[in-house]
């Protein structure tokens, strides 16, 4: 056993680390394969995070912050490192309802927080399909995005201050609980979305809203793209700032979740080229409900619509979530490669169109599904080309990234950069702003144990 370990096991009891075939254990995520960690270390408070970084800084030792392991770039990849889990730090602290906060350590599971919110008549919007893993601190860590994005924004959005340790060990409380506060540099942005590379989180306050009392859902058929943009604003006005999710699935994605293997049964037939989830919270039912009804309609009339249903129950309404959320069914087509990335809705049919073209001219019996949440300017595209390997992944990689510098979009819209993503960081980013972000890399972590190779290489 090192020296690193010996000090860890002395200063937090042997039952906080695990090594060897135990640590590998943990290591396997139901998501992906996290390396192998030299350890895996799950201290019990911010004191113990903060005299594990101590040591790790005075080593050199590697460090990489876990949470619910759900990512998909390989940000909690840990191969060599000390894999730090937060899963003992998952205590609600408080919910203040009258204050609108609720304050949480970073191992909370997301299902958890929303569910002690609800308890207490508030609602905690941040809504993704690994809910019931992903965890608050990791959430923030990745600024996570998900289903109502346009409705409440991302994570970054939702919380109001945090507490991080800093690389050598210094804690930083930077609990704020106010809306506004422009007293100086908004420090907790430093954490958020950085994947782990300038801090660990340990707590935050979060921001929650007001719990809605009406929930109305629809699936609708489209049939040509334009009309996808104008049924949006047509939403987005008509239901008067309640519209809260605008999912787009393509008909080869529809086609792949509604067909068996697949337990989903179709809502609306098989042939239309689109397919929308849209969803609308607000504070009236019977209003509310009228009122979506009639957007609806006169979105028929205009031809924006093919086909509506309208969900009558919370089963039909969980039915049409079912679909959006089951992408698992497109591992039937494995290897496959998963992309997130963000783009103008204005390009996003030409996007896919020469996507399609030139996987194509490579691969004439590819699958290429997309979905995504279109309100938000994201989609996800699944490509199976019928072969693997790091050649091949790359030669996808260029067919889907390289199409989005001219048009301004980004590599990764919600997902991060990681370690998947990182070679194609400069599509996005400028070499000025990579500059700067490196800047802030060295300051904040000197001898660069953070996570190290993950957003840009060490
Ligand atoms: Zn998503």
């Amino acid at each position: 056993m090192s020296d690193f370990l010996s000090e860890l096991r002395a200063a937090l009891g042997a039952d906080a680390v695990a090594e060897g075939k135990a640590a590998e254990a943990l290591a396997q995520s139901r998501w992906q394969r996290l390396g192998r960690p030299l350890a895996v270390v799950r201290p019990r408070s911010t004191a113990e995070v903060s005299t594990i970084l101590r040591l790790a800084h005075a080593a050199g030792q590697p460090v990489t912050a876990w949470g619910g392991r759900t990512g998909l770039v390989e940000g909690a990849q840990a191969d060599g490192a000390l894999a730090l889990s937060l899963e003992r730090m998952d205590r609600i602290l408080e919910v203040d309802p009258a204050g609108g906060t609720m304050t949480v350590e970073a191992g909370c599971i997301l299902q958890s927080a929303c569910e002690a919110a609800e308890a207490k008549g508030c609602q905690f919007p941040l809504d993704l399909g690994a809910r019931g893993s992903a965890t608050i601190g990791g959430n923030i860590a990745t600024n996570a995005g998900g289903n109502r994005v346009i409705r409440f924004g991302m994570m970054r959005d939702m919380v109001l201050g945090l507490e991080a340790v800093l690389a050598d060990g210094t804690v930083v409380s930077s609990m704020n609980r106010l809306i506004k506060n422009n007293a100086g540099y908004d420090l907790k942005q430093l954490f958020i979305g950085t994947e782990g590379t300038l801090g660990v989180v340990t707590r935050a306050v979060l921001r929650l809203r007001a719990l809605p009392a009406s929930q109305d859902t629809a699936f609708l058929a489209v049939d040509a793209f334009e009309k996808l943009p104008r049924l949006l604003r047509r939403l987005e006005q008509g239901l008067g700032g309640a519209l809260s999710a605008f999912e787009v699935l393509w008909a080869d994605f529809y086609q792949l979740v509604t067909s068996a293997p697949a337990t989903n049964r179709p809502v609306l037939p098989w042939g239309h080229p689109y397919y929308v989830l849209t969803e609308s919270l607000g504070g009236d039912r019977e209003a509310d409900a009228e009122r979506f009804l009639r957007v609806l309609t006169e979105a028929l009339e205009t031809g924006e619509i093919a086909d509506a249903a309208i969900a009558k129950s919370q089963a039909e309404r969980d039915e049409m979530w079912a679909l959006r959320d089951d992408v698992g069914q497109t591992s039937r087509h494995r290897p496959i490669y998963t992309f997130d990335v963000s783009l103008g809705i204005a390009d996003m049919e030409a996007y896919v169109a020469a996507v399609r073209a030139s996987l194509a001219e490579r691969w004439p019996a590819f699958t290429l599904m997309v979905f995504g949440h279109l309100g938000d300017g994201n989609l996800h595209l699944i490509a199976g080309v019928g072969a693997g390997g790091p050649e091949v992944r790359r030669a996808v990689e260029e067919r889907i990234y390289r199409p989005l510098a001219a048009i301004g979009g980004s590599i990764s819209a919600e997902h991060g950069v990681g370690l998947q993503k990182r070679d194609f960081l400069a599509l996005s980013r400028s070499a000025e702003e990579i500059a700067l972000m490196r800047t802030l890399k060295r300051a904040l972590d000197p001898r660069g144990i953070l996570n190290p190779g993950k957003i840009f290489e060490a």
